[in-house]
């Protein structure tokens, strides 16, 4: 078996096994992202600081005092600042922004002995579901529709995370999911990612979108990697005020393979006009995976959800904009000097370090935020974001998780939606009540479409019940048996 094959259950276990060493590892996962340009993953490669890394781990393992993760190549959203390592975004703005510390989720991979490989590409500031809005250009996905060469998105904001993960050049990455950046991608690459409760990971040093949104979460090929890593990257931290004092549980001891007496609710809200047949099949199939496995599949409501897009898409980029106001050209990044007086120097740094995508937001956020317009969206976005929390609530009385798909489509081609905005948002149609909830949802890879490109499932459970997300996605990773692998058409022999 080929090192890059390994899960990172099968690395650790290798590792301690003396089998290989976390050099090997990571010039495996080098080598591998070496090979993998032209899909133009990373923003920022680290060769030295990687090998350095392994060298270190070696050294642990060597002298009886390895870590859990140690040797284990984690690549990381380029929206994690690394302390010494550039730190973009994928924007214009912060494209020689090199962090004097360390984001609260990278430093606890690091303490518990992970190696890095790489910054990944994004779409700039996590705003998109496509990844073609990174300054640094799209991330292709390893995954083609079958008979055809154009390029399909990975999905996006963490496109790169989740094609790194699903061209086997890391074993896993991290993600951050405003309003379903880890969840659809993992679905639109075919691997697993999980976005916990909102205040579960640290939000300190990961650049911010939505503040009240923005979670960090794993991406890996397996649903118990995902729980391998979260257990490392969660945990409480004075440093963010919204920072869970809770204990961690042990994730991967959840994934038992008994979901025997669960109650699992299917939304009808979610069956949407004009869902394609096979997002359809493929959910009442996942449904009856569960059946099958003893669990208790009924019918539940969530009669907010019509109005999780509109919310999402006031709520975001209202927080987006006061969150960007800080990039001035006078504390960070990029400055031009324009006309050469103060505001003349805002007005050319910010109209030429932000994209389009992000110029929208701003706007749209600067609008909603208005003294004429706050009441009438602001703040009504505000209470039905209340109330979709309630109706998980209320469904959650009833049932203990919920099964839906991850995405409406499978992967698009490039330019599909890129130019529509609305039709770009629509994709987001699944994840974003979730994400207004705070709860944490789970992406499993359930099967190929007919164009052999790969769908999600989705699993949703209560604020701080990754436990029970976990079991379940453990049994739908079971029943789906999801062997398939995209054809590395960009190895060139
Ligand atoms: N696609 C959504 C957006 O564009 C979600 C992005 C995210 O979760 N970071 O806002």
């Amino acid at each position: 078996m080929e090192l890059n094959d390994l899960t990172i259950a099968e690395m650790q276990d290798g590792l301690r096994a003396r089998k290989f060493s976390a050099t090997e590892l990571a010039k495996a996962a080098l080598a591998a992202a070496d090979r993998a340009k032209v899909m133009n993953i990373f923003i920022t490669e680290t060769h030295e600081r990687t090998l350095a890394m392994a060298a270190e781990s070696d050294q642990r393992f060597a002298k009886g005092m390895a870590r859990p993760l140690d040797g284990v190549p984690v690549a990381m959203k380029d929206l994690f600042c690394t302390k010494g390592v550039r730190t973009t975004a994928a924007s214009h703005i912060l494209d020689a922004f090199v962090p004097t510390y360390e984001s609260t989720v990278s430093a606890n991979l690091w303490r518990d002995g992970a190696v890095l490989l790489g910054k990944t590409n994004l779409d700039e500031f996590a705003m998109g579901s496509s990844n073609e809005t990174s300054f640094f250009g799209p991330v292709e996905n390893p995954w083609r529709k079958l008979g055809d060469a154009r390029s399909r998105v990975p999905g996006g904001s963490s496109g790169g995370s989740a094609a790194v993960v699903a061209a086997r050049i890391a074993p896993g990455a991290t993600g951050t999911d405003t309003g379903g950046s880890i969840r659809q991608p993992a679905a639109f690459c075919g691997i697993a990612g999980i976005k916990p409760t909102y205040g579960r990971c640290s939000r300190w040093g990961i650049v911010a979108f939505a503040s009240s949104l923005d979670q960090a979460g794993p991406m890996a090929r397996t649903v118990r990697d995902c729980a391998i890593l979260l257990q490392s990257m969660a945990g409480y931290d004075a440093k963010d005020s919204t920072s869970a004092d809770l204990p961690v549980p042990d994730f991967a001891t959840a994934i038992t393979g008994d979901i025997r007496g669960l109650k699992i609710g299917i939304p009808t809200e979610y069956r949407v006009d004009g869902m394609p047949a096979e997002i359809a099949a493929v959910w009442d199939r996942g449904a009856q995976w569960l059946r099958d496995a003893g669990a208790e599949v009924r019918p539940v409501h969530l009669p907010m959800t019509k109005y999780a897009l509109p919310t999402y898409y006031i709520v975001a980029p209202a927080e987006a904009s006061s969150n960007l106001a800080r990039y001035d050209g006078v504390r960070f990044g990029l400055r031009v000097p324009g006309t050469g007086d103060l505001t003349g120097m805002y007005e050319a740094t910010r109209g030429e370090g932000f994209g389009k995508e992000v110029r929208r937001r701003i706007l749209i956020g600067t609008y909603v935020l208005s003294a004429g317009y706050y009441d009438a969206y602001y703040l009504k976005a505000q209470r039905v974001r209340s109330l979709i929390a309630r109706d998980f609530q209320k469904a959650f009385e009833q049932v203990d998780a919920l099964l839906t798909p991850t995405a409406p489509s499978e992967a698009f081609a490039r330019g599909e939606k890129s130019g529509d905005p609305i039709s770009m948002y629509l994709n987001d149609v699944f994840t974003v009540p979730a994400s207004l909830a705070g709860i944490p949802g789970m992406s499993v890879p359930a099967g190929l479409s007919g164009n052999g490109l790969p769908l999600g499932l989705q699993v949703l459970g209560r604020a701080y019940d990754e436990e029970t997300v976990f079991r379940v996605a453990g049994v739908l990773e079971q029943a789906a048996a999801f062997a398939a692998k995209p054809e590395p058409w960009w190895v060139k022999p």
